[in-house]
């Protein structure tokens, strides 16, 4: 991949009908934050506001993920926030493989470009979009992986959150652990040098 920029990227995307999605958003939804952030959050597709505004995580579901970032002291425009797919589903279903396959080239652009030293999957699609079809949300969540240098670590989708209370205490165990990484790999180091015995 040469010659990328951000530039292209959205070019890219805004032309780009390279699965059937494309035909009934409303706005597609490229993702947005710090790109220069160490961290990047990756969900699985746009839904009904995130369609109308054309921006990534804004319903509900992103309010809920505003306050889990929060809770580790992470302003939310200090992380790269996207979804594998950048249209959304019809009705909010989940992306077909032959859609997340199609939506990747973006995706590998976009990590391209941010150059995230750690990486945070928000549930299944994005893990197994990332990751690979035989990752499970279920068991995989919480525990991390080391690819390129590039730490990952799968977790709840806020939406799952938001469905069923009862994984927010596995969630908030996954937020502290993600803060850990990022205190061990000395990023964000005018947040946390200032926090001394965080604990959320
Ligand atoms: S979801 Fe991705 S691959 Fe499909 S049309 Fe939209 S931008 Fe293109």
């Amino acid at each position: 991949m040469s010659e990328i920029s951000w530039d292209l990227f959205h070019e890219q995307v805004s032309a780009c009908t390279m699965c059937p999605l494309h035909a009934t958003v409303t706005n597609k939804v490229p993702g947005q934050g710090d790109i220069h952030s160490p961290l990047m959050l990756i969900g699985e597709g746009p839904g009904q506001r995130e369609d109308e505004e054309g921006i990534a995580f804004v319903g509900a579901a992103g309010q809920l993920l505003t306050k889990m970032l929060s809770a580790i002291y992470l302003p939310r425009d200090r992380v790269y926030i996207c979804n594998v797919v950048k249209c959304r589903p019809p009705n909010n279903r989940v992306p077909t493989e032959e859609e997340m396959q199609a939506c990747m080239l973006h995706l590998r652009m976009q990590v391209a470009l941010v150059r995230p030293k750690v990486i945070v999957l928000l549930g299944s699609t994005a893990l197994k979009a990332t990751l690979g079809p035989n990752h499970y949300i279920t068991h995989e969540r919480g525990r991390w992986y080391e690819r390129k240098g590039v730490w990952m670590m799968p977790t709840y989708h806020p939406s799952a959150l938001l469905r069923d209370p009862e994984k927010k205490r596995d969630a908030w165990a996954d937020m502290q652990s993600l803060r850990d990484r990022l205190m061990d790999l000395s990023l964000y180091p005018d947040i946390y040098q200032q926090t001394s015995s965080p604990d959320i």
